[in-house]
């Protein structure tokens, strides 16, 4: 099977991990910036940093709609902490406007000014018993999950920080910051479910999603 070739958002924030990490799985990587890298894709992550100034970033530079219409199309695409902000269809603060891709409403920076970053071991059955070291900085917390939204991971407390809607993948927190690279493994596995899945891919059943302008926000 050829190498997955998975395109890393690098507007700002942390993508340059992301990109160590896959490179180490053996996954070919390429740094996203205009829409001419969305080209040839089967994979895209939005990594974490500043959700308001990636969004200004993606209108700048013109890459909302190709995003959404790729991601509407099938492609697999993950976002991490300000990643998973955007990939939101509703927020219940005005700022920023998310892409609207996976049927999940997010909150941003909703575990308190008081505790802005931590570490928890989550569980997620997927990986079986060991438990995952994550790290929390200024995470968003998913408010609202649609019907076809799956849990794939909760800190003890019953929290969901981890969310898979088909190809549509979330989590609050950043696993690009630490040497565990399950969930890495685990996006380049959805990344061959849909190379297998063909024509549509895994999600040719969520409707077209028309990316509202953010010029107001
Ligand atoms: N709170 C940040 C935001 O709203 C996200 C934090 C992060 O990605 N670490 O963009």
């Amino acid at each position: 099977m050829t190498l997955a070739r998975i395109g890393v958002l690098a507007l700002q924030g942390d993508f340059a991990e992301h990109i160590h990490a896959l490179t180490e799985l053996g996954a070919e990587t390429r740094e996203v910036r205009l829409p001419k890298d969305l080209e040839s894709l089967d994979g895209l992550i939005i990594p974490g940093g500043e959700s308001t100034t990636i969004r200004r970033l993606l209108d700048l530079y013109g890459l909302a709609q190709p995003i959404t219409d790729m991601a509407s199309q099938g492609l697999p695409v993950w976002g991490t902490c300000a990643g998973m902000i955007l990939m939101a269809r509703h927020l219940p603060d005005d700022r920023p406007q998310p892409l609207g891709l996976m049927d999940v409403d997010v909150a941003r920076n909703a575990f308190g000014r008081q505790v802005d970053s931590f570490e928890a071991d989550i569980n997620v059955p997927a990986f079986g018993t060991e438990v995952f070291k994550a790290v929390f900085i200024r995470a968003p917390a998913f408010v609202r999950l649609g019907d076809t939204v799956e849990v794939v991971a909760r800190l003890d407390d019953g929290q969901i920080v981890a969310a898979r809607q088909a190809g549509l993948f979330a989590t609050s927190f950043h696993p690009e910051l630490t040497k565990d690279k399950r969930f890495h493994s685990y996006f380049l596995d959805i990344v061959r479910d849909h190379e297998k899945e063909g024509q549509g891919g895994l999600n040719a059943d969520i409707a077209n999603v028309t990316v509202p302008s953010s010029a107001a926000s």
